[in-house]
């Protein structure tokens, strides 16, 4: 369960936590058009700041377009929103997650001029996939669920229906003792984790899915560019799930998840059955910058 803060940012204005309720034939709730983001606000040593604000609003836009969703504020709007939900809850850290749905109105598959209404909560979120998996890596399996293909889904866009094939593949793996599940495309070829991308290490080469059948995440984009950075050689290929066994390192990412090492795959152990120096390496870059630790790349913190 988690913890209550005060208010809960609904279309332009805040509303006590116990009191943002919606009509029970709000259009999303019965056919999962709708459009989120997840974000997090890490405190660092000059104060709290939000991690690449401006690329989650964007692709919170362009979910809204893709779901053909107009959205009823402009960018700068919902960026200022995403601030003051945090500063009125007077939160140091916390994972945020603005929505945008399709209001009560018409009922039928067709939305017809239902109201598009937006909300943004915040609320204290640890590691998603634990302290231990942060630190020792931890265990997935091969889902039996595909992943979306790319004219059922449009994976561009982080639309909430999307996630129903993320909470089969979720409540499979959990149900036979794995940590996370690893979904495989249509074709075969390894996509992506139930909410985050996917990386491995092989002979020194990071690889990871390219932009078909999975979320762009904002996550794998900044490990892409620390990686370059460190000219580690990075692709952005396909690849199968041998692949992933007889890989030096594997691990995920995502604003929750943020980089997680994963250690053994399928009941085979990945390398030496522990992080490996690459994702060390990356895992450590990445919390010096969303901690403020790092100047080159204060760009990606936007301050509280
Ligand atoms: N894939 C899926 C399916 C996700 O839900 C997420 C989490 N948003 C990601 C990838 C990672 O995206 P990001 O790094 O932007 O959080």
């Amino acid at each position: 369960m988690l913890e209550p803060v005060d208010k809960i940012w609904m279309d332009g204005k805040f509303v006590p936590w116990a009191d943002a309720n919606v009509h029970i034939l709000t259009h999303s709730l019965h056919y999962g058009l709708a459009a989120f983001e997840g974000i997090r606000c890490y405190k660092g040593k000059t104060g709290s700041a939000i991690f690449r604000l401006r690329e989650h609003v964007d692709r919170l836009f362009e979910s809204a377009h893709i779901g053909m969703m107009e959205m009823p504020f402009d960018r700068k709007q919902i960026a200022g929103a995403i601030l003051d939900t945090v500063r009125v809850n007077r939160l140091d850290a916390c994972y945020i997650r603005p929505l945008v749905y399709i209001g009560y109105g018409a009922m039928g598959v067709h939305p017809g001029n239902n109201p598009i209404r937006v909300a943004i909560a915040a609320w204290k979120w640890g590691a998603y996939l634990g302290e231990d998996a942060l630190v020792n890596g931890m265990r997935a399996r091969v889902s039996s669920f595909t992943r979306h293909h790319v004219n059922v889904s449009m994976t561009r866009g982080k639309i909430s229906g999307y996630y129903v094939n993320s909470i089969l593949a979720k409540r499979e793996a959990k149900a036979d003792g794995y940590d996370e599940a690893i979904l495989l495309d249509p074709e075969g070829y390894v996509s992506e984790g139930t909410g985050e991308n996917i990386f491995i290490v092989r002979r020194g080469v990071l690889k990871t899915t390219p932009l078909t059948s999975i979320l762009e995440g904002i996550t794998r984009n900044s490990v892409i560019e620390l990686a370059k950075e460190r000219k580690i050689p990075v692709a952005e290929e396909r690849f199968t799930r041998d692949e992933m066994y007889v890989a030096d390192e594997v691990f995920v990412t995502g604003t929750a998840a943020e980089l997680t090492p994963v250690r053994e795959i399928d009941n085979r152990k990945i390398g030496a059955g522990k992080p490996g120096p690459i994702t060390l390496a990356l895992q450590k870059a990445f919390f010096a910058i969303v901690h403020g630790e790092d100047p080159a790349h204060e760009g990606w913190l936007t301050p509280v």
